[in-house]
């Protein structure tokens, strides 16, 4: 038998379930895909599969926010950072992963320990009693939504993610595109060359492109779907270019920083930057699929092949996946979650992951890993102190559970705007100095609510 019942096998889940089983803590986890159940995203069985990019963002620590939220998930031994790690692809400064490995290490973790009872099987309402986390994600399933709107009272759960588009790697004419990074910045994990393939274009073939994004044939909206907000994100490449001609060019099309070997003359021998470039990232481990970072759309199918074709080196391209749209279901957490992500109204019942209007894999996992330690806490009955608001989980958690405005309550990722802040500090050095501040309190907490179980 167990003691605490974590609903959905996802990157909440999965990170939430690790954490109490870690703690000696009996688990069910029960994951519906695999038991009769499947969403419009997911394409495997797998524990934790990586639904669109491959990335977890930036893994600088020293002046991003999503770096930091990293670091903190490593030293409390993070199960999506260790299998993370097992899988990462070069990506630049980002963190990137081959999603095949990364789901199947998460998986092998789970399965074989002593404390977690993995069960394929659809849960269709809110438990009556015992210990429970909801971790179903951005596209809960049906029944279940409907068990939340009612336990919560809520009238609406939805919005919108998209999808971009992943292309195999020996379709693309490399005679026409080089690889680099951005002004060639660097990890570890990088490539000998640089991390990105980059298409580049001229003025000419710039305009025509975003001619051809405005006229190009778009999915119908469904009837859920109408006046559902768009989460800026993960906003469809044809939105972005219907918001004026530069928009993308000082967005995802963006030539700074990257030398046309194509284009040269005696003041830029190495090449000069493109007018607007298309870049496409690693997408697995064996470097034969690449995604086109930044082209989540709602263009159809053919259109997208179409134009997508006219981008230079991509004229043959073949794609692995075309771009899609997905709805997202998220609850009102400022109001209906107490400090500990518990529902006011059924404290038994806790929340955690994208469902709890947190946007990311990294923050949904890593508000899944906070959820598996409260609910350790709670069952060893230990008081919980909350990790400072001033470090990046502690600020994720502090908007979640009350700072947030509930009344335009929407998915947010973990950024510098959720710290306390630091006005005293010169603009440029404050990136710096919320992580400085944060590693430090961080650390202080992490003394005080004792050793993270190997
Ligand atoms: P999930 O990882 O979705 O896990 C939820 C799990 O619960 C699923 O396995 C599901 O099958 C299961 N489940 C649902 N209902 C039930 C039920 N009733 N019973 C049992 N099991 C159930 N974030 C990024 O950082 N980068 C991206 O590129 C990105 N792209 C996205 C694209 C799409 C289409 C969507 C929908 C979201 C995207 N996100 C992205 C947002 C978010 O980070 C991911 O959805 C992330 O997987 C959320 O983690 P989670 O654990 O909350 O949910």
């Amino acid at each position: 038998t167990h003691q605490v019942h974590i609903i959905g096998g996802g990157l909440a889940g999965s990170e939430a379930a690790f954490q109490l089983a870690q703690r000696g803590v009996k688990v069910r986890l029960s994951e519906m895909r695999g038991g009769g159940g499947k969403t419009p995203a997911h394409e495997t069985e797998g524990l934790a599969e990586l639904v669109c990019s491959n990335s977890f963002r930036s893994d600088d620590d020293t002046k991003n926010a999503v770096g930091l939220l990293h670091h903190e998930m490593r030293r409390l031994g993070s199960l999506v950072m260790m299998a993370g790690e097992k899988a990462r692809v070069p990506a630049g400064s980002a963190m990137a992963v081959d999603r095949d490995v990364f789901s199947a290490e998460v998986e092998r973790v789970l399965s074989e320990h002593p404390n977690v009872e993995i069960v394929r099987e659809k849960v269709e309402a809110l438990p009556e009693s015992g210990l429970t986390i909801v971790a179903t994600g951005p596209l809960t399933a049906a029944e279940l939504a409907s068990s939340i709107v009612k336990a919560t009272g809520e009238d609406r759960l939805a919005f919108f993610d998209a999808i971009a588009p992943i292309v195999h790697r020996d379709s693309i004419d490399m005679s026409k595109c080089w690889i680099q990074s951005r002004w060639n910045k660097r990890t570890e994990a990088s490539n000998e060359d640089g991390d990105y393939i980059n298409c580049p274009m001229t003025k000419e073939q710039y305009l025509a492109f975003h001619q051809g994004l405005l006229d190009a044939e778009k999915g119908e909206f469904k009837e859920w779907e109408a006046d559902t907000p768009y989460f800026d994100g993960c906003m469809p490449i044809e939105v972005m270019a219907e918001r004026g001609v530069e928009t993308l060019r000082y967005g995802p099309m963006k030539g700074v920083g990257l030398d046309n070997p194509y284009d040269t003359n005696e003041e830029h021998p190495q090449g000069r930057w493109p007018y607007a470039v298309v870049q496409l990232r690693q997408d697995n481990k064996l470097g034969t699929l690449w995604n086109m970072v930044g082209f989540q759309t709602k263009m159809k199918y053919g259109a997208q092949v179409e134009l997508f074709r006219t981008i230079p080196g991509l004229e043959n391209a073949e794609f692995a996946r075309l771009g899609g749209m997905h709805r997202n279901t998220f609850i009102n957490s400022p109001e209906l979650l107490d400090r500990q992500l518990r529902l006011k109204s059924a404290p038994h019942i806790r929340f955690a992951g994208q469902v709890t209007g947190c946007e990311g894999y990294v923050e949904s996992s890593a508000v899944g890993l906070v959820a598996g330690m409260m609910a350790a806490a709670e069952l060893a009955g230990t008081d919980w102190t909350a990790p400072p608001p001033t470090s990046a989980l502690g600020a994720l958690l502090s908007h979640i559970t009350g700072d947030a405005e509930a009344s335009s309550y929407q998915p947010m990722n973990i950024n510098f705007g959720l710290f306390p802040p630091l006005h005293e500090v010169h603009k440029k050095q404050r990136k710096e100095a919320y992580t400085e501040r944060g590693k430090a309190d961080f650390g202080e907490w992490l003394a005080g609510v004792g050793t993270v179980p190997a």
